[in-house]
Parts: structure tokens; sequence; C-alpha cells
């Protein structure tokens, strides 16, 4: 009943929060859910790994004086409804005949996908790992998104007509060229890459905290999780697995960061959590060394650091202080201190701005018919599943508009 609605202003898809609660009220899920799915077609991912305090519930009128609306469990609650009885939530659309090829089944390739078989054009996804989902299925923590859930949604996406080809990735099994030649247009939700590198001495001693996560969901039992585990990062991913470790039975767990509490990247509420997980923080701390033995790890060399002027990033740079090494005793090392810049970019010679490709307004790159959304693009600003949704959902758009356009 609030005017103007601050939280649909505030979901980057714009979910019409007072009509899919109204609804719920009147005991209308499937109307519920029909109204979130019009806006969002990941909304049963999103009700739960929205950063909703940031978004959605950050922005309820009722948060200044009370508890904000629980929106997002609410979304949970419609969504899993549909899922649940498995209702039919689209109406198949009349083929137009034109074929548009999404390279990716992540968050944004899927919102792309559907939105464009909900007007009737063929889609085909081509997707390189196994499942479709991208990091809705490998990265995010089972805690937040069991990988069921991921596969659901896709699954309900398929209904509209989706061709998904798993295994299939641009550059190795199938070109640009090729796509272009049978595709009156490509999107490109390639996400991002994996790892970055520290470059110190023993690194390859050192966890990779993407597949630590991934193990965690394909199979918690078959992840050696140590009893005193140091994860290097301070961002979302290192809370995720910090929680990991912790929760798999890690004695001792320590976040070492080179920065200060007041850099970090991850969410409050999240940094909240993971200190009453009972994690520690190690922070202006640098690692320099893997100490190992027989191949097993033993601790993470590391020196203070202190802050100085601002670098490319715009934060304030770590610098050495003199004399300062320590040691962190550990078994088990992981690392999640960001992802990889698409190469896909450069291998296609797209135009690109710090590394992300580059695309205009409508969400075209450098190359016509071309057009790319999601975690690829996001030279700016923190990375999120309904952001790469709504990035597929425009993108979708201005391809039909394009398709209408040329007949
Ligand atoms: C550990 C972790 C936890 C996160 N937690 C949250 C959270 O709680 N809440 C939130 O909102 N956001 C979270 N995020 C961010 C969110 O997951 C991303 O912003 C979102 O998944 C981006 O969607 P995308 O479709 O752009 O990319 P992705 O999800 O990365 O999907 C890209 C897809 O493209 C495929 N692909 C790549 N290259 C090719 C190729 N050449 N050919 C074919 N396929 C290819 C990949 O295999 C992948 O399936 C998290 C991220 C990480 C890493
Ligand atoms: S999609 Fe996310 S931000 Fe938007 S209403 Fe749902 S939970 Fe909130």
């Amino acid at each position: 009943m609030c005017y103007d609605a601050p939280c649909t202003h505030a979901c980057p898809t714009h979910i019409d929060i007072p009509k899919f609660i109204k609804k719920i009220a009147t005991s209308n899920l499937r109307g519920s859910a029909r109204t979130i799915l019009d806006s969002n077609l990941l909304g049963a991912t999103c009700a739960r790994v929205c950063p909703v305090q940031e978004l959605c519930e950050g922005a309820c009128v009722l948060g200044a004086e009370h508890k904000p609306i629980s929106i997002g469990r609410l979304q949970r609650y419609a969504m899993d409804f549909a899922f649940e009885k498995g209702t039919d939530l689209f109406q198949p659309a009349m083929a137009t005949g034109k074929k548009v090829a999404v390279i990716g089944a992540g968050p944004a390739g899927l919102s792309c996908a559907g939105e464009l078989a909900r007007r009737g054009h063929g889609v085909t996804l081509f997707e390189k790992r196994d499942l479709a989902g991208g990091l809705s299925t490998y990265g995010i923590i089972g805690l937040r998104e069991p990988m069921e859930i991921a596969l659901a949604e896709v699954n309900l996406l398929k209904k509209l007509g989706i061709k998904v080809e798993t295994g299939k990735e641009l550059g190795t099994n199938v070109t640009l060229p090729e796509l272009q030649a049978d595709f009156a247009a490509v999107f490109l939700s390639v996400g991002l890459g994996s790892t970055t590198t520290l470059g110190i001495p023993g690194e390859e001693y050192i966890l990779d905290g993407l597949e630590y996560i991934e193990q965690s969901k394909l199979d918690a039992s078959k992840l050696v999780v140590g009893r005193n585990v140091v994860v290097i990062g301070a961002g979302n991913t290192a809370i995720d697995c910090a929680t990991i470790a912790r929760r798999l039975g890690a004695n001792l767990v320590t976040m070492v960061y080179r920065r200060s509490e007041k850099e970090m990247t991850a969410y409050a509420h999240e940094y909240d959590f993971i200190k009453r997980e009972g994690v520690r923080f190690s922070f202006l701390t640098q690692p320099v060394r893997v100490e190992a033995e027989n191949g097993s790890v033993k601790a993470l060399e590391c020196r203070r650091v202190s802050l100085g002027s601002r670098d490319a990033s715009g934060r304030p740079s770590p610098q050495p202080v003199p004399a300062s090494a320590f040691v962190l005793p550990a078994d088990q090392i992981v690392k999640a201190i960001g992802q990889e810049k698409p190469s896909l970019a450069s291998r296609l010679k797209l135009k690109t701005e710090r590394g992300f490709i580059e695309v205009s307004r409508e969400f075209e790159t450098s190359l016509p018919g071309v057009y790319a959304g999601g975690d690829c693009i996001r030279a700016r600003g923190a990375a999120s599943t309904v952001m790469a949704v709504q990035d597929g959902k425009l993108a979708a758009r201005s391809i039909h508009e394009r398709l209408v356009a040329h007949g």
C-alpha cells in the first residue's frame, strides 16, 4: 500500500513487489509467481541470493522504524509454490522463425534466452560446463543456493522451448563466425575467468576458492577440509570459503586481507555473519610464501603492510612494512581474491573497458549483432545475480527490436 513502492525501484529487475505480495495475501500463489517472473525469470534464485539488505528490503519504508518486510522470503515462498506444483507459468509464443545464439548459461544467459523465447524466437544456449546455471549452480554456496534450485530454474526455462547444449564452448567446439552465419544475433554471457594468481612461491599448494565451493556443492563428503585453514581475501567469495571450512569441521579459520576492515568488499551483513561463525581476521597482511613439507602445507608466511596512496582500483595501496615478516600456521590455504577478466574479449577482438567487454546502451558490443551482458561487462560496481538477470532481460529487448526491425 506504500506510495510509489521504493522497494520496486531498488530492485534491479523492478519486480512489482506490492502486487506479488498482495497476491500471496489473497492465496493466489500462481499469480504471485507470474508477477515475479514477468520482471525476473530467475525469481527463485534471486529470492535466495539477492543482497536484499542493500536492495529491495533496504529501501522498505518500514525499515526506518521497524523491521523491513521480508521481501526475499515472500518471493521465495511464491516461487517454491510454483516449482512444487509444476504449474505452467508461461504461454507458448508464436514462432517468429528468427534464431539467436546465447553463449553461457549463467543468470545473464538464461534470462536473455528466456526473454527471447517468450517473444517467439528460437534460442540455442551453448554452455561449456556439464550443467547449466553458471555460478548459481557451481559457485554460490549451497547454504544459500542449493544446486537443485538452480537446475530446476533451468528446467522451467527449457519449457519455453530453449535448446540448451551443454559441453559446448565458444572458441573450442563452435566459433563466432559459425554462429554469425547460423543465427540472426549472438548474446555473450560468459561471466569471468578463473581465480587470479597471487604470484608467490608455493602457490601451487593453495586451493582455488571457486573449486573449493564447487566441490562442497557437488559432493561435500569428497571435500578435504583442514583443521587450521587460512583463507586469502575478504570479499563475499572468501566469506563463503571460510563458512564452508568452518561448517565442515575446521577448528580455526583465519581470513587474511592486505587492506583494512574499511576496504573489505564483502557486504556488511556477510562480515557480521562470518564473525558470528567464529572466523578470525588478519588485516593489513600480505601473503609472501607458502611453507610446505613433503607436499603438505605447514604455514603461510606473511608480512605486515600499511596503506599508501590510491591505486588503479581507487583503493589505498598496501605498502610493505620493513622487517614485519611473520608466520601463520596452517594445514590448508584457500585463495578467493577475485576472478580474471573475460579472456574471450581479446580473443574475439572486442572493444573492452578495463578488461571487460564494452557494450552500448543497447548491450551491443563493438561487433554489430553481437551483444553481451552479466559479469563479463561489469567494469564498474559490484556484480550480482539480479544485475546479470536484468542485463539479459534488457539485451533481449534490444535484440528483439533489431530482429523485428529487420523483418
Ligand atoms: C563464489 C561466488 C558467490 C557469489 N554469491 C552471490 C550472491 O550470494 N548473490 C549474488 O547476487 N551474487 C553472487 N555472486 C555473483 C553472481 O554469481 C554473478 O554476478 C552472476 O552469476 C553473473 O552471472 P553471469 O551469467 O554473468 O555469469 P556466470 O554465472 O559466471 O555464468 C557464465 C556462464 O558462461 C559459461 N561460459 C564461459 N565461457 C564460455 C564459453 N566460451 N562458451 C560457453 N560457455 C561459456 C560458464 O561456464 C558459465 O556457466 C557470487 C559470485 C561468486 C563467484
Ligand atoms: S529480485 Fe532480489 S532485489 Fe528484486 S525484489 Fe527479489 S529479492 Fe529483492
